[in-house]
Parts: structure tokens; sequence; C-alpha cells
């Protein structure tokens, strides 16, 4: 088959570089990039470490409204349906290039498959949900990382085309997590970050926790408190603001970082003492590794990981985060809801399957 994939934003390269590898074993890809992050080390560096496959397309859309953003994204997207002309779409997680792919392909007629399908945080405040709610209900097959995703798509009668093959992301993480590791970390002035022995990692972006210099004060405030530094890499759009919150308030004991390679931010996970993240993958990424983790947001991600202590919700307000990273975690070596790290391959079997049978 020809299939179209569309990928926007960093969660997606990182998900991309475990579907792209299986996928092209039996079908031509068409790659596209909509633009949606695109600065070297939000973009360009994961196609060059991942070895993703060069983007045939870059559309070139970021920025203004999610509307803007959406609509942008789905006249560019339409066009290149329109001249490839493919036999499916593939799309991957909860961004606006997610859902712009989606409805554009629907309305073509062309089968659109969902991968990390099913999540829900149970509230149209995350502005992503609306994104997972259309993407799965317009989708031809809906693959999910995890049975409870599975069991959310059955509840909203979509079991038909729904399968559990687990998290792509875990895919992705074995692969890199079993590579020596040479850390290559920029300091926000461009000079190379030495890694501490001991350190914290933490990585915060979400709009709920950086609106405004409140939130990020409290979470960085209790990261100033801990026994060991915090390696804090920084979403480009937080830069100023962190820089200015830890000048303010004299905080010494956190080392900003430019936004991380995915090795690194693999081998920063593994070597953590503990884990600070509003991130949905690296949550899970932390709980792979049995790194516990401290989730500050209103709304659980991801349900299974929020066993003995291995993942907690906090507030983003100091003495919550504190006292959630002063418990200790429980691990149950075989409870492992996310799959055996082949997600990928059984994507591919099922696509397969449905090519066969359609
Ligand atoms: N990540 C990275 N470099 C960084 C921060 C995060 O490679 O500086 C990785 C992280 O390991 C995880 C993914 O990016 O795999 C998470 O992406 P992000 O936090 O942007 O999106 P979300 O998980 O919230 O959808």
């Amino acid at each position: 088959m020809k299939i179209v994939t569309v990928v926007g934003a960093r969660p997606q390269f990182i998900k991309a570089a475990a579907g792209s590898r299986e996928i092209r074993k039996e079908h031509q890809e068409i790659l596209v990039h909509t633009g949606q992050h695109f600065d070297d080390n939000m973009s360009d560096i994961f196609f060059r470490e991942m070895g993703i496959p060069k983007p045939d397309y870059n559309l070139g859309i970021s920025g203004g409204s999610h509307a803007q953003m959406t609509a942008n994204m789905l006249v560019a997207i339409e066009e290149v349906l329109v001249n490839e002309k493919p036999d499916a779409l593939l799309v991957y997680g909860d961004t606006n290039s997610t859902l712009a792919a989606a409805l554009a392909a629907v309305k073509l007629r062309i089968p659109v498959f969902h991968v990390e399908a099913g999540n829900r945080l149970g509230t149209l405040e995350n502005p992503e949900e609306i994104n997972r709610i259309t993407t799965d209900h317009v989708a031809t097959l809906d693959f999910c990382a995890t049975m409870d995703s599975y069991e959310k798509l059955a509840r909203e009668g979509l079991a038909d085309r729904s399968h559990c093959v687990g998290n792509i992301m875990y895919d992705s993480f074995l692969h890199f997590a079993d590579l020596p590791w040479t850390p290559n970390i920029l300091g926000l002035d461009g000079k190379p970050v030495e890694v501490p022995d001991e350190f914290y990692y933490m990585t915060c972006h979400r709009q709920e926790n950086t609106y405004s210099d409140e939130p990020l004060t409290e979470i960085l405030s209790a990261m100033e408190s801990l026994d060991a530094p915090t390696i804090y890499a920084v979403h480009p759009r937080n830069h100023e603001r962190a820089l200015r919150i830890l000048s303010k308030e004299h905080f010494s004991n956190i080392i900003l970082t430019q936004p991380v390679g995915y090795s690194d931010s693999v081998h920063l996970t593994k070597n953590a003492k503990k884990i600070v993240t509003d991130s949905g993958g690296l949550q899970c990424e932390a709980f792979y590794a049995g790194v516990q983790c401290v989730f500050v947001l209103d709304f659980v991600v991801w349900p299974e990981t929020m066993v003995d202590n291995r993942n907690q919700l906090a507030k983003a307000d100091r003495n919550d985060i504190l006292e959630k990273l002063s418990k200790e975690q429980k691990i149950d070596p075989l409870y492992q809801p996310f799959g055996d790290g082949h997600a990928a391959e059984k994507i591919c079997g099922i696509i397969r399957d449905w090519e066969k049978n359609k």
C-alpha cells in the first residue's frame, strides 16, 4: 500500500521512529511533517539521531491559534492527499497535526490508522482531548497502547476497529535505552552541561503550568530544595520565563538546559533519582525505567502508571510536590501494562490482515 504518515510534534517523531522502520518493510510511506515543531532541538535532531526518514513534505505550519494552525494544516494536508492518492493515512497521538490529517483524510474517504488511540483525560478543558476523541471516531483502525485505552474505546462503541498493541514509544525507549550514552546537553547559554552523578530530571511545558510565572515558580521552588540538582530541559516556549524565575528567586540548584535529544532524554530518565514532569511521554518512560515520577497536572493521563507511588499526581504547589517526592515507590516486576516493545510489528500485522479482508 501507499501510506501517508503525518507527524508534527516531538512525541510523534519518537513514535514514528519505530513506526516508519516497520511500515517501510512492506509499504511505500510518504512522510509529511506539518512543521508544528521546527527548532533543530525539537525536530531535526530526532530525525538525525533516530534514523527517521527525511520528510517528503514539510508544510512549515506552526504557531497561531488552535483554529488557525488546524485550519492551515487541514488545507495543506488535503492538497498532499489529493496529489499522492494514498491507500491509507497513519497518524500518532493527539496534536493538532493528528486532528487535521485525520479530518482531511476521512473527508476524502481515505482510511485513517490512529496509533495511541483511546486515551481520555475525561475533560474538554484539556485542549488535546477533542483531537483524541475526533481522531478515534473517524479512524478505520485504532491502535491502543494499553487495555485501559482499548476498554475506553469499547465503551464508546469502537471495539470492532480497536486493537491493543502496546505503546509504540516503548519500542523506541527499549531500543535507545540499550545503546551507549554520550551526553550532548547544552545549557541555555549554549555551553555544554556536565551531568552530575546524582540529579533529578524535570520537564515542564504545558500551558496549565507555564501560562504565568506562578505555577512554574512553585514547581522550581520544590526542585530547589531537593538533595541533588535538577536538570530541567526547557521547552523553547519557556526559556525566557525559566531564566527570569531562576534569577528573581536566586535558585542555584537547578540546571536549565536546551531541549535534549532522545538518547539524552532516555538516559537522563534512566539515571535520575526521580522525575518531575507534565509530559505524557516522559511519565511512561519513567515507568519503563523504574524511576519514580511526579506528574504535575490536574488530570491523569496514563492511569496504569498510577500504582504503588510509581507515578503520582501533584498540584503546581511546592509542598504538594515535595510531599509526593518524599514517598517511596514499590515496583512489581511482573506488572507491564504497555506491552512487550513490539507494538510497531503488531500494528503492521493488523494492517496486513485489514488489507487482505477489506
Ligand atoms: N524529550 C526529549 N527531549 C527533551 C524533553 C523530552 O527527547 O528535552 C522526550 C521525552 O523523553 C519523551 C517525549 O520527548 O519521549 C515527550 O514529549 P513532550 O513532552 O513534548 O510531549 P508529551 O509527552 O507531553 O505529549
